[in-house]
This record gives C-alpha cells, structure tokens and sequence, in this order.
C-alpha cells in the first residue's frame, strides 16, 4: 500500500519497522525485474530564471509505479538500488531517457529557449569507471548537445575526493557537461575545496530557502545565503535554489541574486509534457 501525501510525497503506509525491513527486502528483491518490466518513470521538475521568470530546463526524478504499492518516490528505492549495484543499469537508463526527452524538447521547434536536463548521480554512478564512456555513449545516441545535460552529484559525495576520483568529472566538464553541487549547504566541505571541483553550479539545499518564507526573511538565513553567492558568483559558479514554495521567497532569493529557482510555487514534479506547456506559456509572456 502506499499513499501519497502533500501531492507528490509518497511514503509507505505502514511506518511499523518490521513491516519496513520486509518492504525494503521484497522492494530491493523486486528491483531487476522492476528494471526489466519498465515500472521506472521520471517526472520533470522545471528550473526558472530568477531574473526574468523563463524556463531554462528541468530536472529529471525517477519514480517507480510498483505493482502493489503504487508510485514510489525516489528516497524509498535509490538507497537500495544503491547498496545493491543496481544504480548503475538504473542510472543509466534515467540518463538516457532523460537525454532523448530533452533532445526532443530542443527539437520540436515550440520551445524559444533551448531547454537543458538535470541528471542525479549517485555515489556509485560516480565511482564506476564507465561513467564516461556511458555519458558519452548517450550523448551520441541521443544527439544531445553537452551543453544541454546538467550532472548533479552532490556536495557529500564529493568531500574528501582526490584529484584521481575527480577526473571523471573533470572529463565530463571539459566536453561542455554542466556540474551541479546539489543539496549544498548540508556537507561540511572545506570552502576553499570548491576551487578545486570541476562544478560549475551551486544547488543551495532546501534548508536555506526556509528562513526566505516570511517578510521580512530570517536575518541570518540572509547573511549566510548572501555570503553563498557571493563567494559562488567570485568562483564564476551560478546558484540555484531548491524549494521554492512561494512568491515571498522567489522574491527575496531574486533580490539576493540566486541565479536559477526550482520549487513547487513554480511547479511539481510532472510529466514531461507539462514542461513544454509551462516554457510555452514563459515565451508568450
Ligand atoms: P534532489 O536532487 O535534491 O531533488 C529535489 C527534491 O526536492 C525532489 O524530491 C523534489 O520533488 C523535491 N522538491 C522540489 N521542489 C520542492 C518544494 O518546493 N518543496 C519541497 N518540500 N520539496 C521539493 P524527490 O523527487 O523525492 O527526490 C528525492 C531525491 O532522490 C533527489 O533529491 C535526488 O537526490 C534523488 N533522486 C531522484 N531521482 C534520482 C535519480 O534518477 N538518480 C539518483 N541517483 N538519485 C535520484
Ligand atoms: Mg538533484
Ligand atoms: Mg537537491
Ligand atoms: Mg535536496
């Protein structure tokens, strides 16, 4: 059974914990097949220019339609799929399908801007030494510009990498792939260390954007944001802001220069055509 709450929130109903270790047993037992029989979808979550409001791409969230429990959110799964290997092949797969959705969005000549994709990697997507040779292979097959794919891995996964673990990521870079720090804020990375990460996006953790809710927004959170971009917009990176839930504090992570917003005041997580709807609606405005 699962139920959704607060929309697109999905949690299991039973919350007793040997119901969970059971659920997570038949969840990660499940996995292969779920592969094999196509239960994975990925809904869109779009990325707003601060500035002006334009839709610039969209970050791409797996879900899994189970055949009993319903839709199941990415917390539930990825840890397993993780610890299981199956990342990779799932990965792979979400890469690859979110590579041909945003080549037919950049295609289908309705979009003004060109739209670019967010991918999540995860800690042992990072570590696999065809990480390169699979990004690549997408690209080519898909078609799609470098340019046009983003590759969120996030600050934790990165703390304490050496140049030898970063060069996969270097080498993406240097093809045009975006890097984004994702959930940033919530590591407890050396500062100066982001000098030396082949990144060039900071995806401030959600954390941040709460003390932005009220009018006037939390003196601090302000302070510490503001330091953020600074010493982002210094390093030549661009900030990003996750959850944004309303306009109040669209407004006050424009006014502190965040470059890029996502969150639901913008809109859910959706299907991917809904995208195109949103873009269509910024370009006519
Ligand atoms: P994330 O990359 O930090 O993604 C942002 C999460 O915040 C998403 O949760 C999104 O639905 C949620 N969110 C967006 N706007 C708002 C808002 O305004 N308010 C609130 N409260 N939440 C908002 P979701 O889809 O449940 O994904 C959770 C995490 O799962 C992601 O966090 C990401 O780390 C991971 N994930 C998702 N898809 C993939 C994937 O394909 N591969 C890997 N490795 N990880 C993935
Ligand atoms: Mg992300
Ligand atoms: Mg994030
Ligand atoms: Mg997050």
């Amino acid at each position: 059974r699962a139920k959704a709450a607060g929309g697109n929130r999905y949690e299991l109903a039973d919350a007793d914990s040997d119901a969970r270790v059971i659920a997570r047993h038949s969840l990660t037992n499940r996995l292969p097949a779920a592969l094999d029989n196509g239960e994975f979808f990925i809904e869109y979550q779009p990325l707003v220019r601060l500035t002006d409001g334009t839709v610039r791409g969209a970050e791409a969230l797996v879900r899994w339609l189970h055949p009993v429990h319903g839709v199941l959110g990415p917390d539930q799964f990825i840890p397993l799929a993780e610890s299981t290997g199956l990342i990779v092949p799932l990965g792979r797969w979400v890469l690859q399908e979110a590579a041909r959705q945003a080549r037919a969005w950049r295609t289908d000549g309705t979009c003004e801007a060109p739209l670019r994709v967010n991918v999540n990697l995860s800690p042992s997507q990072l570590r696999h030494p065809a990480l390169v040779a699979d990004t690549v292979a997408v690209l080519d097959s898909s078609g799609l510009d470098p340019s046009a794919l983003c590759l969120e891995v996030t600050e934790n996964a990165l703390i304490g990498a050496d140049e030898e673990e970063l060069r996969p990521l270097r080498q993406l870079a240097d093809l045009g792939v975006d890097i984004a720090l994702d959930d940033f804020g919530t590591g407890y990375s050396n500062l100066s260390y982001l000098r030396r990460l082949p990144v060039s996006t900071l995806k401030l953790d959600r954390s941040f954007t709460r003390g932005m809710q009220c009018a006037p927004a939390d003196p601090v959170d302000v302070k510490i944001v503001e330091g953020i971009v600074s010493l982002a917009h210094t390093l030549d990176l661009s900030v990003t802001v996750e959850g944004v839930e309303t306009g109040t504090q669209a407004e006050h992570l424009r006014v502190l220069g965040c470059d890029t917003a996502q969150g639901w005041y913008y809109a859910r997580p959706g299907p991917p055509e809904r995208l195109h709807t949103l873009s269509l609606v910024d370009a006519a405005s």
